[in-house]
């Protein structure tokens, strides 16, 4: 299946929709998530289009895996989580909602439960507070 350049996650990275930007490096972007599982669920995608893992540049894998590091330990440091979930889905059929290549990062607390997938919109200030502590957490 095609790229659509037109997607959500797409017309972020071209600043065309707003974020909760969390860092930004040449390849890479890491934001806030608008439906988010938990606290402090957040996004990591590429600067360059794939649909999602299947077909994606595996160099451009190495740099999103890297940002991903990078983030979820913020994002644990920064949510004084005791762990953090890495989730990534391939297709509608496995749960894909939006087909731009994204990890999610959810940091997880003794006894959290998962709010629903793509779920509830949360308070836009509830997710600028927590991008701020994100990026003060990062190195
Ligand atoms: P997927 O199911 O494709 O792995 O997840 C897409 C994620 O993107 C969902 O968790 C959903 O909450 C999030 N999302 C959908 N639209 C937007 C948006 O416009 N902005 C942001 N920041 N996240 C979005």
């Amino acid at each position: 299946m095609r790229y659509d350049p037109d997607n959500i996650f797409a017309k972020i990275i071209r600043n065309e929709i707003p974020c909760h930007k969390i860092y930004e490096d040449a390849y890479t972007l890491a934001f806030m998530d608008v439906m988010p599982q938990v606290e402090g669920h957040c996004l990591v995608v590429p600067k360059t289009g794939s649909r999602n893992l299947l077909d994606a540049n595996p160099d451009v894998v190495v740099k999103v895996m890297a940002t991903v590091q990078k983030v979820a330990s913020a994002a644990m440091k920064a949510l004084v989580a005791d762990g953090v979930q890495i989730r990534q889905y391939n297709e509608a059929v496995a749960g894909q909602t939006v087909f731009h290549l994204h990890f999610h990062i959810l940091p997880m607390k003794a006894g959290t439960d998962l709010k629903h997938h793509s779920g509830a919109l949360a308070e836009p200030v509830d997710l600028e507070r927590q991008a701020e502590q994100i990026r003060l957490a990062l190195p």
